[in-house]
């Protein structure tokens, strides 16, 4: 049995083409062999936006991207062809070649440059001369005045409650302030008495209840 199915063999191979070629004289279609195969990295330099990912996702740091100088350089003999530089490219101007790297006795880098148009500076400072002329033309806003009562209101709170605080760390007493303005004659009977009772009290104490009295009223004027 095992000599009929070598000898069957052993016809084939003498009647069929042999599995080898003579390199280099002859060379084997690869891109129809072996379509996947990861040869070599290639740029289409004009597509390229030299944004630098390539080399980011590189991970033997055989990419170098020079934005400014306009530099796209790859090392094919630290490239182990893993393919992520073309993975991350956002122009997929990147692609893997079927061909491997030619060999050779030195080492060297592959070097694609493009123009890279330089910013000019006349107009970089024209748009930002723009943008003040915009910012000095943008017209104050008005406001209503509901709204500036609202702002005097607030300020006057604010100034009420940094009395109390004067007070309240021990510095100077504030000014008497008079309590809240009347408004009608009962209020003015309530502020007489709020005046008397204030006189008879410490006068540190007073000086709170004076801001904050006065911060209540800057509050509801506010409302
Ligand atoms: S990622 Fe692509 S576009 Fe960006 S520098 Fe590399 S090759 Fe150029
Ligand atoms: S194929 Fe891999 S190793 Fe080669 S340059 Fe791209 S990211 Fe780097």
């Amino acid at each position: 049995m095992g000599t009929f199915k070598l000898g069957k063999l052993t016809l084939r191979s003498l009647f069929s083409k042999p599995a080898t070629v003579r390199y280099p004289y002859e060379k084997r279609d690869f891109e129809k062999l072996f379509p996947q195969l990861r040869g070599h990295v290639v740029n289409d330099i004009d597509t390229c936006i030299l944004c630098g990912m390539c080399q980011r996702a590189c991970p033997v740091g055989a990419i170098t991207v020079d934005r400014k100088g306009g530099d796209w350089t790859i090392d094919p003999y630290r490239c182990i062809q893993c393919a992520s530089c073309t993975h991350e490219c956002p122009k997929d101007c990147l692609s893997m070649d079927v061909h491997t790297t030619e060999p050779t006795c030195e080492l060297h880098v592959i070097t694609m440059h493009k123009e890279v148009a330089a910013k000019p500076a006349a107009k970089a400072a024209g748009a930002k001369a723009a943008g003040a002329d915009k910012a000095a033309a943008k017209p104050k806003r008005e406001l209503t005045p509901e709204q500036q009562a609202r702002v005097e209101a607030a300020k006057k709170a604010a100034a009420a409650k940094k009395a109390a605080k004067a007070a309240e760390a021990g510095g100077d007493a504030p000014e008497a302030a008079p309590v809240a303005s009347a408004a009608s004659p009962a209020d003015d009977e309530r502020a007489k008495k709020m005046e008397e009772k204030l006189a008879n009290m410490d006068p540190e104490k007073a000086a709170k209840v004076r801001a904050a009295l006065a911060a209540k009223a800057a509050k509801d004027a506010a409302k």
